[in-house]
Order: structure tokens, then C-alpha cells, then sequence
């Protein structure tokens, strides 16, 4: 009997032993997390947002200026492919607001289907614009022969400025947080890590940084002064503008576009002269708002996606047949 008890009392230590060492072991391997998340927000300057930030972009509901992004989109067979890795970036920045502006006489079902299933119905508008036919690009054209997304951008500042005019008093009537715009073009490849440094734009100011793959360099970025201040850029294609940068390149605090109704995009330009055309009314070089880690970090790219070869697609439809037919591609 008595050695029955104790052979039950060993089990029992021995099994509060085994729990005992799990609990602590899992205390301690959570503290291990912690240190390591305060040693990385500990960082500062410079590294800052590569540790910290990239994983907090991650959390929902994240407070900030609200970030209009831009989009001109037409229909080709690429079309959805690009919109949706668009909007996977844009699902993960909660203060992204999608404005797309489709190069169309209406508004299409492949957008308004993208824009539901990806479940931002609720901070997007679909617009249209079509370009007029004598700027619009025709089958063999080189791309750069006429401007692409005039008309569009101009549509979505007219939209966001109408929109910030009724919404500068809150229902409180307490002003509302500021807001920012940047023109997100369909083909480039975004990294969240862009919005956060866009959040970071100050009332009145332009903001710019880096773009990768653009005007035949690896890089074309802004080139700073030891103070940090913006002297000009490092451009080889057509370094004589006025602001020789992508579109991709910089985002302007909204309240520089209520303060100045004629800045916008124009036919009337030569090739290369958008950005340009849109930032002399807004800014100098000089006070333009560094972002990307003092503009070292690369955080966006001006990839563009090869036309698919549809040669054989082509053969079908000529016996009046499709691969989807009753499918969006
Ligand atoms: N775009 C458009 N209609 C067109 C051609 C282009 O709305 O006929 C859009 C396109 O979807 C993109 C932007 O305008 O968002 C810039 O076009 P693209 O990427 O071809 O220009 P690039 O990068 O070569 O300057
Ligand atoms: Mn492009």
C-alpha cells in the first residue's frame, strides 16, 4: 500500500515537474521576443523602420494621414494581374485610399469585381476618364511617343480635391487629419515599406526619395547636401528639367494641391515634363521632404510587364473560339 502511494507520488512529481519546466520555458522564450522587439525599436536614425517598421505594417487598423494613391489603368490582357498586386499592397496600409482611374468611356466589371473581392470597396473609388483619341497610343506605337495617364490624373486630383474641400470640417467640426497623394502607377512594384515613409510627410511639403530601374540607371535618386536638404537629383536622362525624377518618385501633401488649383498634368508638355509640370507650382528642390532613409533605401521599382505573346489565342478566335471563354483573366 504505502509503496503503491509512492510510486503514484513519484508519477505526480514527475509530471509537475515536466509542466513546471514547460511553463517556464515558455515564459523565457517570450522574453527572448520581447528583448528582441525592444532591442529593434531601440535602433535608431537610419535602420530605424527596417526592423521595427516592416513588422508593424502588418497590424490592422493603423492610425495616419490618409495616403491617396492614384492608379490610371487601361484594359489589356495584363490588366489584372497588375491591379491585383496593386491592391495586395494597398490591403496591407490601412491609411491607402485606392483611387483608380480607368483610361475608359465607363467604368469596367473586371475592376469593380477586383475592387470587392479584395475587400477594399470601402477605401476606393473607381473612376473613368478616357484619353482622347488623338493622345492615345495606337497598336505599334512606342510608348513614350505620347503622355500616358494625363487625363486619368487629372481626374483623380479633381475627384480628391472636391472631396477634401467637403471634408475639411469633420462632423465634429474639428479639422481633419492631413492628407497625402501620390500617383501609383499599375506596373511598378511597391514595397510597404513606401507608405510608411509617405505617412511621414509634413503639411505643405513634397516628399521624395528613390526609384529603382527608371532612366537608364539602377537608380535615379535625389542627391542631399550634408544638412540633409534636397540639391538636386542624380538623373542621366534629361537632367535639364526642372525636376528630373519619376512620378513613382515623390507624393505631395494634399493641402499644396487645395492651395494651388492649377498644379496638375498637361498635354501641352514635352515628353518627360509631367512630373515637372505638376511640382512648379507646388515646391522647390530645396524643400522637398527627403524620405527612404535620407534617400538611400530603395522602395519602389519602375518594372514594366513584357506583353504576353497570344499568337496562339489569336488562332482560336480566327475559328471563333477563346481559352476563357466565360472567364476573367
Ligand atoms: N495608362 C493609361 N492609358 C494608356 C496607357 C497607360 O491609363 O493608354 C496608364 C498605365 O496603366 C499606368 C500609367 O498610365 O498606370 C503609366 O503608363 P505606363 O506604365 O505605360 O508608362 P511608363 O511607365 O512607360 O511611363
Ligand atoms: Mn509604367
Amino acid at each position: 500500500m504505502n509503496q503503491e502511494v509512492r510510486f503514484r507520488l513519484k508519477h505526480v512529481i514527475i509530471f509537475l515537474s515536466v509542466i513546471g519546466f514547460l511553463f517556464f520555458y515558455s515564459l523565457s522564450s517570450n522574453r527572448d521576443c520581447e528583448g528582441e522587439q525592444s532591442s529593434r525599436s531601440n535602433v535608431d536614425g537610419a535602420e530605424s523602420w527596417e526592423a521595427g517598421q516592416g513588422r508593424d505594417a502588418f497590424l490592422p487598423n493603423r492610425k495616419g494621414p490618409t495616403i491617396y494613391a492614384v492608379t490610371p489603368t487601361y484594359s489589356r490582357p495584363v490588366q489584372k494581374a497588375e491591379l491585383t498586386r496593386l491592391s495586395h499592397v494597398i490591403r496591407l496600409m490601412p491609411n491607402v485610399f485606392w483611387v483608380i482611374v480607368e483610361d475608359a468611356a465607363q467604368t469596367s466589371s473586371l475592376v469593380t469585381n477586383l475592387l470587392r473581392r479584395s475587400g477594399l470597396q470601402e477605401r476606393s473609388v473607381q473612376l473613368f476618364a478616357k484619353t482622347p483619341t488623338n493622345f492615345k497610343l495606337k497598336g505599334k506605337d512606342p510608348n513614350w511617343l505620347k503622355p500616358r495617364g494625363v487625363e486619368q490624373r487629372n481626374e483623380a486630383l479633381k475627384w480628391i480635391r472636391n472631396r477634401l474641400k467637403h471634408n475639411a470640417l469633420g462632423d465634429d467640426g474639428t479639422e481633419q487629419s492631413h492628407s497625402i497623394v501620390y500617383f501609383m502607377d499599375d506596373d511598378n512594384t511597391y514595397s510597404t515599406e513606401l507608405f510608411e515613409e509617405i505617412s511621414k510627410i509634413e503639411r505643405g511639403k513634397v516628399g521624395v526619395w528613390p526609384v529603382g530601374l527608371v532612366g537608364g540607371l539602377m537608380v535615379e535618386k535625389p542627391v542631399l547636401n550634408r544638412d540633409g536638404l534636397v540639391l538636386g537629383f542624380n538623373s542621366a536622362w534629361k537632367p535639364e528639367r526642372p525636376f528630373p525624377l519619376d512620378m513613382a518618385g515623390f507624393a505631395i501633401s494634399a493641402d499644396l494641391l487645395l492651395e494651388n488649383p492649377q498644379a496638375q498634368f498637361s498635354y501641352e508638355v514635352e515628353r518627360g515634363y509631367q512630373e515637372s509640370e505638376i511640382l512648379r507650382h507646388l515646391t522647390i528642390a530645396h524643400d522637398m521632404q527627403p524620405l527612404a532613409n535620407q534617400c538611400k533605401d530603395v522602395l519602389v521599382w519602375h518594372t514594366r510587364t513584357e506583353t504576353p505573346k497570344l499568337d496562339a489565342e489569336k488562332s482560336l478566335q480566327k475559328s471563333g473560339k477563346k481559352s476563357n471563354d466565360g472567364m476573367e483573366v
